[in-house]
């Protein structure tokens, strides 16, 4: 077992680089994932047995036909225990939060998958603070019309407190990876924006899970971002302001 980071520079953004390494890695049974950089570099995490490692860095040396690589910089590194090769920083589809003012007040976290929208409810709503652990409770999937509803119901009432696209990743492919238990994924939101780990603490009929904020350049220690940032995305209202019939 062996590991290594590769950045490959050159003409290879934007001419079929991603897609053909994904294949070779899954042809080699390398895992790990490939992405491409701010500065027009293609970045490689790869791992698996030494020859086929070795294999995959021959072909990155190459690249597919439309591909000029100029030069393959590799790196040795820690296996991470990939069980998958992906390709990072792709869109899996959108993301919302809508606070939502019902028996409890909470946050609802939405995540699509696979046509739907996988659904949280979250008593306190998230953090951009990493030493902080919110409560998640698994509830049903809504459908994906539903992410665009603001305004009164029942007796209370919803506001879009964030949305955007978000990227999926991990070591485990998805949706084994939330079948499982625990999931990686990165959210390009108005509010919510870098990675963030849903981790399953109880099983059962009402599933527990744990939304954490993952240390990265976005995450600001210390800061409450449902305080401080409360107002809807779509209409700039608050959930109180809209409760009372204001905006
Ligand atoms: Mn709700």
């Amino acid at each position: 077992m062996t590991a290594v980071r590769a950045e490959v520079r050159g003409e290879v953004q934007g001419v079929g680089y991603r897609d053909a390494t994904v294949r070779e890695a899954r042809r080699l049974e390398v895992m790990g994932w490939v992405r491409n950089g701010e500065d027009g570099a293609v970045l490689v995490h790869a791992e698996g047995g030494e020859q086929a490692v070795d294999d995959l860095v021959s072909f990155l040396r190459e690249g597919p036909p439309a591909a000029r690589v100029a030069e393959v910089a590799v790196e040795p590194t820690k296996a991470e225990g990939h069980e998958q090769f992906a390709i990072r920083g792709v869109s899996a589809g959108v993301f919302v939060v809508q606070e939502h003012a019902a028996t409890a007040r909470h946050f609802d976290l939405r995540l699509e998958v696979d046509g739907t929208m996988r659904s949280w409810a979250v008593p306190k709503g998230p953090s951009m603070d990493p030493a902080v652990k919110r409560l998640a409770l698994e509830v049903g999937d809504h459908s994906l019309s539903h992410n665009d509803f603001e305004g009164p119901l029942g007796d209370g009432a919803v506001i879009v407190w964030d949305r955007g696209p978000y990227e999926q990743g991990g070591r485990v492919a998805w949706p084994e990876a939330l079948e499982r238990g625990h999931a990686v994924f990165v959210l390009h939101g108005e509010k919510l924006r870098g990675g963030f780990a849903l981790q399953r603490t109880r099983r059962g009929e009402k599933p527990q899970w744990l939304l954490i904020k993952r240390r990265d350049e976005p995450a600001r220690p210390g800061s409450d971002v449902v305080a401080e940032l409360p107002r809807s995305v779509v209409s700039h209202r608050t959930l109180d302001e809209l409760l009372r019939g204001g905006g």
